[in-house]
């Protein structure tokens, strides 16, 4: 294939649910593990196209959704300071903190920025000497390399006035964590392709060893994620538990080796804060010591900063599998996309916002703005 399009042929797609439900004997639950998985699955119908009793459980893998609360609170005290210009990619700016959001802290006059890439916060700060210029560094292993590079290049530069608010978290200590849960009920996973990109997938091999459960690196597109369910089902059909790679066109077991040192010559395996889930041992990257000047928690003395979430949200239920928005007693009530009461209401790729956008569980319906092609498979794979 060459094209993006021909990923969501209807045609094929249909070939491969008739697949899925020709072979599948037993119910299975299935974890997809990225939140642009969740939003293709839910956007196509694809879960609902499975066979009776094959659920697919949506996973912790969106980025903002899993940014705790405290950071939230960090960026905006950081942000609201005169000295400060805040940069940040575009989806944290409606997260909403405690009291307040980025967005609106910049409505109030905060100089608050949306950048495409650390690297011009970089270009920012080098042109800003007299100011203190702060990168939100979010995200799983795919944006750790960029944002490594970001705090290569100002060391490089020699930039005094650069820090990074360092909330980075990885996908394999997240997975077993779930797998350890007394309520986990998941039998396979999904991997994500991205994440696997850059880091290969040899630290899923122990995982699917132990666990007996079998992995499958998938894609985004419809295609990519109806083949790789049929992969995992296949797997648990025959009670085969291996790491198998869908994401070929993308993926190598080694991963990227150039952008695995970038992110280590920068950050440090460590603990991390998961929203609604807790801390995981070694689940996230910190600034290694040689680069701890480039530490926006501690320039600017918010280590301290501790908040609780608002008691409607089940997030972190949401996140570990366990409920999905429909059990959320604020979902389209309390909390719209206009009006977020969480981060998985807010972030593109949060899976209460794929619910809204599908108009699930709504009175009424706010359905997405479908491509005719989109439509098509959607009422192909019916
Ligand atoms: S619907 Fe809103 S309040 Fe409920 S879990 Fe999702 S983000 Fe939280």
């Amino acid at each position: 294939m060459k094209y993006v399009d021909e990923y969501r042929n209807a045609e094929l797609a249909r070939k491969l649910v008739d697949e899925i439900h020709r072979i599948t004997t037993r119910p299975w639950a299935l974890m997809e593990v990225c939140g642009g998985q969740t939003h293709t699955l839910v956007k196509q119908g694809i879960d609902e196209a499975l066979p009776a009793g094959v659920r697919m459980i949506h996973g912790p893998g969106c980025p903002v959704c899993v940014t705790p609360l405290e950071q939230i609170d960090k960026a905006l005290a950081i942000a609201a300071r005169p000295d400060v210009i805040f940069t940040s990619y575009g989806d944290m700016l409606r997260v909403p903190g405690s009291t307040t959001d980025l967005l609106s802290l910049k409505a109030r006059g905060a100089d608050v920025r949306i950048v495409y890439s650390p690297l011009d916060a970089v270009r920012i700060a080098a042109a800003n000497p007299d100011r203190e210029v702060v990168f939100f560094a979010i995200g799983f292993e795919t944006t750790a390399p960029a944002n490594a590079m970001a705090v290569a290049q100002a060391a490089r530069l020699g930039l005094g006035n650069f820090t990074v608010l360092v909330s980075h978290v990885l996908v394999p200590p997240a997975m077993t964590a779930i797998l350890e849960s007394p309520t986990c009920q998941v039998q396979a996973f999904l991997a994500a392709g991205h994440v696997c990109a850059v880091m290969g997938w040899t630290e899923y091999e122990p995982i699917a060893e132990r666990y007996h459960v079998p992995i499958v690196v998938t894609g985004f597109e419809p295609l990519d994620l109806l083949e790789g369910i049929l992969m995992a089902i296949r797997q648990l059909e025959a009670g085969r538990a291996v790491v198998e790679n869908q994401y070929a066109r993308a993926v190598k077991r080694e991963g990227n080796r150039a952008a695995q040192e970038t992110v280590f010559r920068v950050f440090d395996v460590g603990e991390r804060t998961w929203r609604g889930i807790g801390t995981i041992p070694a689940s996230g990257y910190h600034l290694r010591s040689e680069f701890a000047r480039f530490d926006a928690e501690a320039r600017f003395d918010v280590g301290d900063i501790h908040t609780k979430e608002h008691p409607a949200c089940i997030a972190g239920q949401i996140l570990q599998g366990t409920k999905t928005p429909l059990d959320c007693t604020a979902y389209g009530v309390l909390c719209s996309p206009q009006k977020p009461l969480g981060a998985p209401m807010v972030s593109a790729e949060g899976v209460c916002s794929a619910y809204h956008a599908a108009g699930r569980g709504l009175a009424a319906p706010t359905a997405f703005p479908l491509y005719d092609l989109t439509r098509s498979l959607r009422e192909a794979i019916k």
